[in-house]
């Protein structure tokens, strides 16, 4: 999976006082969009501090082995050899090295945060970082602001040597699925699995056993992977505002994904393989 990077190590806990040097990496983002350097083969590199000129801030993000990553906004200047591209474009493109295209979605998430934190959302006022922590601070009303992760489920639902693919209808991904879906307000993982397999396949299940967790930090989610066993009538109605498809299909006849980075790809691998959690 995506964050499957050992022998590497992406340390995110924030570091109080962290001073950049001439070597520090940046994350330059401009809206979708951040600075890379194409070293070819699907490999790429970020620009290093002494590469700019803008004094910026550039605000420290997190280190990958002994090397730390700082962001800035872009002004619009492109160091030499650099160019911007789409984060969502990212996965298409490059491939290596692993541990920097995990670390640039971990970025792009940090990135929003930052950015859509500038305002307190309680009175208004412009906020502040806090010294101490990873935390925006409102200096009026003293809200602390921590990062927000969303929950999320990826349900694998199952009937002997059968599970549920999906396809999902209005949005780019042409590959098989599994169900999925947030986490509502006052929800436990597990209502979250029997909800949303209900909405989207009318069906009924039992048997919820957890797999894996994932970052998913393209839209902020961390993912929570379970299977379960379909509990009673196995016939699907589904949600077709949501799904194009929902089908039953054996262990042998399984699709992947084109890559391997997805919890959900994961979940499908295991069940061909019948390694999936009994
Ligand atoms: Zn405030």
């Amino acid at each position: 999976m995506i964050q499957d990077i050992a022998p590497h190590v992406l340390r995110n806990q924030y570091i109080p006082g962290k001073e950049i040097t001439d070597t520090s990496r940046v994350f330059c983002f401009k809206d979708r969009d951040f600075l890379t350097r194409d070293l070819g083969e699907a490999c790429f590199e970020l620009p290093e501090r002494r590469e700019f000129a803008s004094e910026g801030p550039y605000t420290y993000l997190f280190t990958v082995d002994s090397q730390d990553y700082f962001l800035l906004v872009s002004d619009g200047e492109v160091p030499a050899g650099c160019e911007f591209i789409n984060i969502r474009a990212l996965r298409q493109r490059f491939l290596a090295p692993r541990e920097l295209v995990f670390a640039s979605y971990t970025a792009w998430q940090l990135f929003r945060w930052y950015r859509d934190n500038t305002f307190c959302g309680t009175c208004g006022s412009r906020t502040g970082l806090s010294e101490t922590e990873r935390a925006i601070i409102c200096p009026e009303c003293g809200r602390i602001i921590y990062p927000r992760i969303i929950p999320a489920v990826i349900v694998g639902v199952t009937r002997g040597d059968e599970i549920v693919l999906t396809r999902y209808a209005n949005r780019p991904i042409h590959y098989n699925a599994l169900v999925a879906g947030f986490t509502e307000i006052g929800e436990t993982f597990e209502d979250t699995v029997r909800r949303e397999v209900k909405e989207e396949l009318g069906l009924n299940v039992k048997n919820i056993r957890y797999y894996k967790s994932q970052p998913w930090a393209i839209v902020d989610d961390l993912l929570a992977g379970f299977y379960c066993d379909v509990d009673g009538d196995p016939t699907i109605h589904l949600d077709d505002g949501e799904l194009a498809s929902g089908t039953w299909t054996k262990r042998e006849d399984i699709e992947l994904q084109p890559d391997d980075f997805s919890l959900t790809n994961e979940m499908m691998l295991m069940f061909k393989l019948g390694r999936e959690p009994r």
